[in-house]
């Protein structure tokens, strides 16, 4: 049951400069009260957002699948159970990153002590895009309420369902003076942007990265901006095609492609562009059978608007790219099939942005020192795949090449781990969350020092310097 028409957003309540200033006036107020400090209100309020996610969990999931045609396996283990590792692991870490941090004093300082202590930087505002709806607003918030901050939230109005119900939990389990959700599109957007924040976070595209990072500059705003990219995979004869294979469609073709890390394009050498492409077809096929629009593990595409640009991808005639498997669009149904392209060249609309759904060029690169290049001379992206056991080829692209993540053997893992940063470079965004990570993006670092008054010992270092000189 997909929902097959673009939903109306009108029915979206908007918010008018005087709500969206006295939310704004609430939020600093709360935060300057200083309840959001102490550590146990934070973790109180952690276990209030995992309570919200496992009470809710069949109808967020549901939300989620009216949105974006999504099976629930994928935003059990993608979405809800990531936030809820993430939850735990600052959960039980947040004491001790919020504690003084003893750092010796050089010797011309001493007697005297320093340190540095991590203290929430305010009231974040949380933009997050409708990929991936739950993950990318929670995670974040997660961090922001580990590290003591108050929070608004803007889900995307793409995902109208999940944005909505987010709405009504948050402040059924969360702290309404801490936390508030607006939702709305690039109206509302705007109007939080034009109030002062102490962290602006927003997931999403690099065209909106700009506005927000210019709304930033007004006011000297802190900024994470965590955008997209096309995230090059390269395999060559040493890889185990098969496991590579299997790999890269799951990496593609979860959430019908429409996952920021996703392999956007495929670079493979000579000997094995042929096989791997077939490896990749049959790969496709068991995933989600002969039909894929009949698959409940094949997602759906988030608007009308999004399956026309796709559609614009795929190869016209007879000339260009040679489809090896896919191609069926259905606007209606918001249905791209998964589609493996061949014979791409980098001319090819297909390389010229973000593809941002189930479509995976495959290119040939006489080596991996070609694969390098051709890497480097684009846009950093937010990760990079490599499949080849070739030790001095795996060095080569960790040493010459720069993406938010590289991985070796795998496509997505990067992200499931607390203990791993997450964000991009360039590009593909900059600062970075998850774990320490996102606990010190929502954190200033402050250095503390102190010295006794006596002895003086920095009578040496003032003037006149004539003492100072005989020592030196
Ligand atoms: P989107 O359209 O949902 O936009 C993201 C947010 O920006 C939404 O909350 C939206 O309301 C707001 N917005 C839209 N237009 C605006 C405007 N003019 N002014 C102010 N705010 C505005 O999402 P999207 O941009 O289509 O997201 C897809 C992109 O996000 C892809 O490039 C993808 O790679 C990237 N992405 C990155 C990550 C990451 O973690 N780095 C995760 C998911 C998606």
């Amino acid at each position: 049951d997909v929902p097959t028409d673009d939903v109306p957003t009108d029915d979206v309540p908007t918010l008018s400069h005087d709500q969206a200033q006295r939310l704004s006036d609430r939020l600093h107020r709360t935060f300057r009260s200083g309840v959001t400090r102490p550590i146990r209100w934070r973790q109180a309020q952690l276990d209030a957002l995992a309570r919200l996610l496992r009470d809710n969990a069949a109808e967020l999931t549901r939300a989620v699948h009216a949105d974006l045609g999504k099976p629930a396996a994928e935003t059990k283990l993608m979405e809800i159970g990531l936030v809820l590792d993430e939850i735990r692991f600052v959960r039980a870490r947040v004491r001790r990153w919020s504690a003084r941090h003893p750092k010796p004093m050089p010797l011309l300082m001493q007697p005297a002590v320093g340190w540095t202590l991590a203290e929430p930087k305010g009231v974040a505002l949380i933009i997050s895009p409708w990929n991936y709806p739950l993950m990318l607003t929670f995670e974040p918030l997660a961090d922001a309420i580990a590290a003591g901050c108050c929070a608004c939230l803007k889900p995307s109005e793409l995902s109208p369902r999940t944005s909505a119900l987010i709405a009504s939990l948050v402040p059924r389990y969360l702290d309404p003076d801490a936390v508030a959700v607006v939702q709305g599109g690039a109206t509302e957007t705007g109007m939080l942007l034009d109030l002062p924040f102490d962290h602006l976070f927003y997931t999403g595209g690099g065209r909106v990265g700009r506005i927000v990072m210019a709304a930033a500059a007004k006011r000297l705003t802190p900024v994470t901006l965590e955008l997209g990219g096309k995230s090059p995979v390269f395999v060559d004869g040493t890889a185990n095609l098969e496991v590579a294979a299997r790999r890269i469609a799951w990496g593609r073709f979860i959430n019908a492609g429409q996952t920021c890390v996703a392999p956007d394009y495929v670079l493979a050498t000579p000997d094995v562009i042929g096989p791997l492409t077939e490896r990749i077809v049959v790969a496709v096929r068991r995933m989600f059978g002969d039909d894929p629009k009949q698959s409940a593990s094949f997602g759906r595409i988030v608007s009308e608007r999004h399956v026309r640009r796709l559609a614009a991808l795929l190869p016209a005639g007879d000339d260009g790219p040679h489809v090896a498997c896919g191609g069926e669009v259905d606007v209606a149904a918001r249905y791209v099939a998964p589609t493996v392209l061949t014979g791409v060249s980098p001319d090819d609309p297909v390389m010229q942005e973000e593809i941002f759904g189930p479509i995976l060029p495959v290119l040939e690169v006489a080596d991996a020192r070609e694969a390098v290049a051709f890497v480097t001379a684009r846009d950093r992206p937010l990760a990079a795949y490599v499949f080849s056991r070739d030790r001095r080829t795996r060095t080569l692209f960790e040493r010459e090449t720069s993406s938010g993540a590289l991985g070796f053997g795998l496509t997505l893992g990067h992200l499931t781990s607390s203990r791993l940063p997450f964000g991009g470079v360039g590009g593909s965004g900059m600062g970075a969350y998850h774990g320490k990570a996102g606990f010190l993006e929502f954190s200033h670092v402050k250095t503390v020092v102190g010295k006794p008054s006596l002895p003086d010992t920095l009578s040496l270092a003032y003037p006149p310097y004539d003492r100072l000189k005989r020592t030196l």
